[in-house]
């Protein structure tokens, strides 16, 4: 048998770093000749990718896995296998071996340039290598990619964040050199047709800010100079006073698009301390105002983990305060989660009861959106650039550069086929008009059909 003959799916839970270990994935399985399968019924190998930053993600890690299996079993294919990779097969090989033996093979993180190898073996198989992007060009029926990529610039964190299993999972922090990116970029491309031309370049990392500040000057440069791209994004930044040189890096660089994600994940000094994380809070209202000031269109992305050990309502009123009075366009409220093996886990009692945590986050998030409305209300009107994300038949989904792909607000709208141009395409770049707000997105206008 030969690794042509043999087809792969793979099924990529979790975040956006994911994504770019599947595409690494992907590139050294389509180098080794096996073939890309886009269901996973047909597919001889189906690789999970999977997630296990808190339970919830890990409950939904192992509902995938038992789906996958039911895939497996039927009895269609008999040599089909299925292997588990990433975050959760690193923090559980033990007790997937165990409890679910009908999984074929697991492989942690960090050694994604090694599933060919790996799959070679459980196939008995030799590798005969190809030449970079012969095996890609000849995948048939490709779905066609969204206008975005990720580019993860660093693996692993060395932070140690009091809830955060990252570091145990993914090792310390390592900085991804140009040359790394360059072949992310390259392999991004080979997957793409002139169909789905590559517009946004997104950098991922668990924590951008640890990566040296001429190393990202860099990274930007790069893409900045590529013609068909057009938007850069940096998330992930840790609240620490680097950020004001992410800032300046905005200022210099036209393509970087003004967007700050900075998840802060509390406001009360007490509980950041013993989160162990920066807890001047004077800082990060500064890192606000200059970012506004820098560009007063800059939209702001945070995050909050709300229930943590020793929370009191005193602690949540800091965030509410907070809240009230910073220009926090888009925030995330995620609960509490215990985790084994993080240093929470290990020095404190999970003694905020979860329904308190759910009523915590209702009542935070009920005042964001108060805020959130009276930011947005400026928009109502104005003319701004969107990015065509999905051509439908009547209706067109669009996002401002303020608005990461996935996560935040989408543009709608909706498509005359007397007044629109039919050839719009996903990844053009034209210029809108926000007519109204919707609960969470918006409603607009193309009024201008300018491609850039
Ligand atoms: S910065 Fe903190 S929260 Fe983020 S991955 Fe590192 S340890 Fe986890």
């Amino acid at each position: 048998m030969k690794s042509s003959e043999i087809s792969f799916y793979i099924e990529t839970l979790g975040c956006p770093k994911n994504i770019v270990d599947s595409r690494t994935m992907r590139s050294n399985l389509l180098q080794n000749g096996f073939k890309q399968s886009y269901d996973p019924e047909n597919a001889d190998v189906i690789l999970i990718n999977t997630c296990s930053f808190i339970k919830e993600a890990q409950e939904s890690t192992i509902e995938t896995i038992f789906d996958v299996l039911k895939i497996k079993n039927k009895k269609k294919n008999k040599n089909r296998k299925v292997g588990i990779v990433g975050c959760f097969a690193q923090q559980f090989p033990g007790e997937i071996e165990k409890e679910i033996p009908e999984v074929d093979f697991i492989m942690g993180t960090g050694k994604y340039h090694e599933i060919s190898h790996l799959i070679s073996q459980k196939f008995s198989i030799e590798l005969k290598p190809l030449a970079f992007g012969d095996s890609i060009t000849k995948q048939v029926d490709r779905p066609l990619l969204p206008p975005h990529a990720y580019f993860r610039i660093a693996q692993g964190c060395s932070r140690k964040c009091a809830f955060c299993i990252i570091p145990k999972i993914r090792g310390n922090l390592i900085n991804f050199s140009l040359e790394e990116m360059k072949k992310q970029y390259k392999e991004e491309m080979a997957a793409r047709t002139d169909d789905s031309p590559l517009r946004e370049a997104i950098f991922v990392s668990q924590d951008t800010i640890s990566t040296s500040i001429e190393d990202l000057r860099q990274f930007v440069e790069f893409f900045q100079n590529i013609e068909h791209i057009k938007w850069i994004r940096i998330h992930y930044l840790f609240p620490d006073k680097r950020v004001f040189e992410i800032l300046k890096l905005m200022k210099q660089f036209s393509k970087i698009v003004p967007y700050l994600d900075i998840p802060f994940q509390h406001i009360s000094a007490a509980i950041l301390k013993k989160m162990n994380r920066p807890d001047d809070i004077e800082l990060f209202k500064d890192i606000i105002k200059q970012a506004l000031i820098l560009n007063p269109e800059i939209e702001i992305r945070t995050a909050f983990i709300i229930g943590f050990p020793g929370e009191t309502d005193q602690d949540v009123e800091c965030i509410a305060d907070f809240l009230r009075n910073q220009a926090i366009h888009k925030c995330s409220f995620f609960r509490y989660s215990h985790e084994i093996g993080t240093s929470a886990y290990e020095n404190f009692k999970d003694d905020v009861p979860d329904d308190i945590k759910v009523e915590r986050i209702n009542y935070l998030r009920e005042i964001h959106i108060q805020t959130r409305n009276e930011l947005r209300a400026r928009w109502i009107g104005q003319k701004t650039q969107l990015m065509l994300d999905e051509i439908n038949p009547n209706e067109i989904i669009a996002r401002r550069p303020q608005d990461s792909p996935d996560i935040d607000e989408v543009v709608y709208i909706r498509r005359d086929p007397k007044s629109l141009k039919k050839d719009y395409k996903s990844g053009d770049i034209v210029e809108g008009c926000l007519d109204n707000a919707m609960e969470y997105d918006w409603i607009g206008e193309i009024t201008n059909d300018y491609h850039t």
